[in-house]
This record gives C-alpha cells, sequence and structure tokens, in this order.
C-alpha cells in the first residue's frame, strides 16, 4: 500500500530531513513511527500523505509512483485514498461538528444532503452522534480529535496518517483515541501514527523507528 525506496528529502535553505529512507507498509497494518522530534517523521508522512514530493528516490501509494503524478492527479489520489489527522485538530471554528465533517467530502462530489448523512454515520462511530450541532469550542480536547478522526474516515480512505494524535490529550482521551484508530485498523484500514511516546509505539503491532532522518529499523 505503501512503499519508499532510498527516499531523501532536502528542503530549501539545505536542512536534509530525510537520507536514503525505505519502507514498506502492507495494506491492513497498522504501524507506529517513533523517534525523536526532528529526526523527520513528520517529512517522512508528507511524503506518504503526498503533501509534498522526495528530492530523490521513490515514493508508491497503492500503486501509484507519486513523481510521475501531476498535481491534480495527486490532489485526486490524496483526496480519494488518503484521511489525515493532525495534533492540532485542524477543524474550522464555529462550523457545526456535522459540517466539519461532512466538508470531509467536499472533493468527492458528494451532495450536501448524502455528505451530511455520511457525516453523521461517521460521528455515530466515533461516539459522537449525540454532538452533531456542537461548534468545536463546546467540545472537550478528546471529542474534537474524535471529530478530526470522523472526517478523516467519513469517505472510507484505505489510508489514515496520523501526525502526534493524541500529542495534546489527556491520557483518558489519548486512550479513546487509539481505541478508535485501533477499531479502524480492524475494519481494514492501513494506518500509520507518528509519535514520540514510547508506551503509544509499544501498542501498536509494528514499530519504524527514525533517528536523524534514517530508518533504523
Ligand atoms: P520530526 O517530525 O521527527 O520532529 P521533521 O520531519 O519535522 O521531524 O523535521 C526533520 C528536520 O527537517 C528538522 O531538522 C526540521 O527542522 C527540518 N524541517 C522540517 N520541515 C522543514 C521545512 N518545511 N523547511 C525546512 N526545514 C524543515
Amino acid at each position: 500500500m505503501i512503499f519508499l525506496e532510498r527516499v531523501s528529502k532536502t528542503y530549501p535553505g539545505g536542512v536534509t530531513a530525510l537520507r536514503d529512507a525505505s519502507l514498506s507498509i502492507a495494506a491492513g497494518e497498522l504501524v507506529a513511527i517513533v523517534g525523536p522530534s526532528g529526526s523527520g517523521k513528520s517529512t517522512m508522512l508528507h511524503l506518504i500523505g503526498t503533501l509534498d514530493r522526495p528530492s530523490s528516490g521513490q515514493v508508491t501509494i497503492d500503486g501509484y509512483d507519486v513523481s510521475v503524478l501531476s498535481d491534480r492527479s495527486l490532489s485526486a489520489l490524496r483526496s480519494t485514498r488518503i484521511g489525515f489527522v493532525f495534533q492540532q485538530f485542524h477543524l474550522a471554528a464555529g462550523v457545526p461538528v456535522v459540517d466539519n465533517v461532512a466538508d470531509g467530502l467536499l472533493y468527492a462530489g458528494v451532495p450536501l444532503r448524502e455528505r451530511r448523512r455520511r457525516a453523521r454515520a461517521a460521528l455515530e462511530r466515533v461516539g459522537l452522534g449525540h454532538r452533531l450541532d456542537h461548534r468545536p469550542h463546546e467540545l472537550s480536547g478528546g471529542e474534537r480529535q474524535r471529530v478530526a478522526v470522523a472526517r478523516a474516515v467519513v469517505g472510507e480512505p484505505p489510508i489514515l496518517l496520523a501526525d502526534e494524535p493524541t500529542g495534546n490529550l489527556d491520557s483518558a482521551s489519548g486512550a479513546a483515541v487509539m481505541a478508535l484508530l485501533h477499531d479502524l485498523h480492524a475494519s481494514g484500514t492501513t494506518v500509520v501514527v507518528i509519535t514520540h511516546d514510547l508506551d503509544i509505539a509499544a501498542s501498536l503491532p509494528r514499530q519504524v523507528r527514525m533517528r536523524d532522518g534514517q530508518v533504523l529499523s
């Protein structure tokens, strides 16, 4: 599902954030990418998520070689196959929860009524069916992150990428979000979680360890 072959990334300004990193993740895996701050984890996730292109090496997502796709094709690949969850939630302020989630289907060309119907179903799935009309500021941090997970999976992407999804949460809320990721994995989604938390990494079936832009193991 995810294949990186000797991938390097040097940012303008000269920082090499990834060096010759190779990684293969099969469909249906649940994987932690773990390493200290600055080790290249976010850069790796951006490349897997096709938000950025490598300086060298090959990135293949669901059989598509990212380097040969136009920006437009890359957006289409991303919007149909990849869901994202970030540490900072990134919900639209002042917008009801159901519409925050429905907006996850904007690029799929689904009519509004159907977007809202699917959003309600996704919110039920994360245990927030009773919070549809709340605004993000009326929710706890853990609830906000569950909304973000609902938005990421409302289009049923085969891949879910989560960048420090529990980084802003207390341990009980963090555990609830991790339980959701386990549920998605159990239903067949390929899930990749970036974390610097060794306990969270150890709770997942596979750990990819990074240091100084390299994959150690
Ligand atoms: P991690 O997620 O493990 O903390 P990152 O991938 O964010 O690591 O960063 C790896 C290195 O690349 C760091 O030295 C960081 O400062 C640098 N870096 C990350 N993003 C950029 C960017 N957009 N421009 C320049 N340097 C960057």
